[in-house]
């Protein structure tokens, strides 16, 4: 069972966690050690029928020699403390400034680490350690390594060339997490085996995607799952579980996820939910439905009894700038009524989707695209269209709010809507539909106020998470960007604060056990970085610049980055959601 890092005590918790975590292992062997031992006693008792008086001594002696010997070794193992510390280690991390995850201020202290595990948090030449490799951290900040919830990483990961998932292990992130938006791999289990056979850079993780398996189900039109289709994407949730999926994650603002019912995904969440899983989702609405789709996520935390996470929450437009408050107050309320519900969200006043997406409404897209085509050229239906799209481009903040970072056209990369409109010599909206016609259009929208980025970032439930897509630079900057901007520069938050939300908090909200702290016993995911030029380089001119001030990131005790630079190796894992031992916990 999961432990969260927070609450009451946790401390002595987390400590208890990962004894309980080594212990088994030692008395397992015990175990097996006794099992031997009668084993043998039985063997030598059948020999005492046919033997003499001499041969009786010589079998007496046979029989004490092994069994006291065996039972001498016992002793010793158990008399040995539960985690002995071997004097040799595989890296030592020294004269840090350690912020471990807790939110706790920090303090100069020492790392040590054998195999995949931390094994010492304390004075290393007190202790009388040596190790292979010694790291001097002087000057440097030593904490866990980032988890983030929310990427775009799926294809990444499966790629050749971009497995090593560079742009994070950069930023100081050792885990993400991907198939968020209602967007995954239909087959969890079968990915996550192809990563462990070819390797990969960062450690893993993958939710079922809701609009993979609505996908699969009901195809792309609005159409209403009868029983029996309800049931078949309720048994693809429990399977992409007992696969190692850790969640299911939504995409309610996308078609064809938004065309469905509430209660619908409640169904399918309680699936999850039984098997340990959690709920995330990019909600309905971001813009003028945001407090309504957080009432809604919040809905399905509570009938659904599973903990919900708000990915890269935001107030999408002017029409709801300053609303952050209201949404923080939703949420507050909910928690305090026992739903466990949290957020992420990433650094930037600007958000990146696709320009149809944005501007489109949903009952053109209902059929997929070339059902949109049609509508798009279709005269009764245009001016509708136009109508609508008109007033979402406007509650995005108009045309010169939109920069087009990808298109078939490589002509209006880099533009903004307002620009490529008077170059066509159309209006905003009819420019954009060109574009949309041509095929997939990524587009950057300046859509935040600083004032609610700003007050999401204070709160304790918003964690860091990059949404990382192409043309946006936060898939290469988010995680250093909080810390230059926010931490160092304006002040906003504290280091320590920011560090816990971009790795502890995170692994409590996801579920994530033995990662996101830097504690005996848990996984070495460790980052050491230079306070004094850690910083993102990424800009919405050119997103793909790697983050700098990364001294040494360390992957499951392996070192990916080594003096700023990555080293090649493919240290992460594919992680797995072990809901078999959740059932059978909470049984
Ligand atoms: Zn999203």
């Amino acid at each position: 069972m999961f432990l969260s890092p927070f609450g009451e005590g946790t401390e002595g918790k987390g400590f208890r966690a990962c004894r309980q975590t080594l212990s088994p292992s030692l008395s397992q062997r015990a175990t097996e050690k006794n099992k031997r031992v009668v084993h043998k006693r039985r063997q030598y008792r059948g020999g005492y029928q046919f033997a003499g008086l001499v041969g009786l001594a010589i079998l007496a002696l046979l029989l004490i020699y092994p069994v006291s010997r065996s039972l001498l070794t016992l002793a010793d193992e158990l008399s040995r403390p539960v985690d002995a510390l071997p004097a040799h280690l595989d890296l030592l991390i020294l004269h840090g400034k350690l912020v471990d995850g807790s939110g706790k201020k920090a303090h100069n202290t020492d790392i040590g680490i054998r195999g995949d595990r931390i094994t010492f948090v304390g004075d290393a030449r007190k202790s009388n350690l040596s190790a292979t490799r010694t790291i001097d951290a002087t000057g440097l900040v030593v904490a866990p390594g980032f988890i983030d919830p929310h990427t775009h990483t799926l294809s990444d990961l499966s790629d050749e060339k971009r497995k090593a998932n560079e742009p994070y292990l950069l930023q100081g992130v050792t885990t993400v997490i991907t198939g968020n938006d209602g967007e995954s791999a239909l087959n969890i289990g079968e990915t996550l085996r192809k990563w462990d056979a070819q390797g990969i850079g960062t450690n893993a993780i993958l939710l079922a995607g809701f609009g993979t398996i609505r996908g699969r189900v009901l195809g792309p039109g609005d159409a209403q799952p009868n029983a029996t289709q309800l049931e078949e994407m309720k048994a693809l949730v429990a399977r992409a579980m007992d696969e190692g999926a850790f969640g299911l994650s939504t995409g309610l603002y996308y078609a064809p996820q938004s065309y469905s019912k509430t209660e619908d995904v409640i169904e399918l969440s309680k699936v999850a939910a039984a098997k340990g899983g959690i709920y995330d989702t990019h909600m309905r609405s971001e813009s003028a439905g945001l407090l309504e789709g957080i009432s809604e996520t919040i809905r399905i935390g509570r009938e659904a009894k599973i903990p919900v996470h708000i990915s890269h929450i935001k107030a999408l437009g002017p029409e709801v700038w300053h609303r952050s408050d209201q949404a923080i107050k939703l949420i507050k309320q909910a928690r305090s009524a026992g739903i466990e519900a949290s957020a992420c969200q990433y650094p930037y006043t600007a958000s990146g989707t696709s320009l149809q997406a944005a501007l489109v409404p949903r009952w053109a897209e209902v059929g997929g695209r070339r059902d949109l085509l049609q509508r798009i050229d279709d005269p009764h239906l245009r001016s509708r269209l136009i109508k609508e799209m008109e007033d979402n481009l406007k509650g995005r903040g108009g045309a010169e709010s939109l920069l087009i970072a990808d298109s078939p056209n490589r002509e209006f990369v880099g533009k903004r809507l307002d620009a490529i409109a008077k170059q066509l010599n159309k209006s905003p909206v009819e420019a954009a539909l060109e574009l949309i016609k041509l095929g997939r259009s990524g587009a950057i929208s300046f859509n935040m106020n600083e004032s609610d980025v700003r007050r999401f970032m204070k709160e304790k439930f918003v964690t860091t998470c990059s949404d990382g897509s192409s043309g946006h630079p936060r898939k290469y900057g988010t995680f250093p960007k909080k810390l230059r901007e926010y931490v160092y520069h304006k002040k906003l938050i504290s280091l320590e604060f920011a560090v816990r939300n971009s790795s502890a908090a995170t692994a409590g909200n996801l579920r994530i056990p033995e990662r996101g702290l830097i504690r005996e016993g848990y996984f070495a995911d460790v980052i050491v970085f230079d306070p004094a030029t850690v910083s993102d380089r990424s800009t919405y001119e050119q997103p793909e610049l790697l983050a700098v001030g990364m001294k040494y990131v360390i992957v499951n005790g392996k070192v990916a980055v080594d003096n700023g630079a990555y080293t090649g190796l493919l240290a992460g894992r594919a992680l797995r959601k072990e809901s078999q031992r959740v059932e059978r916990n909470s049984r």
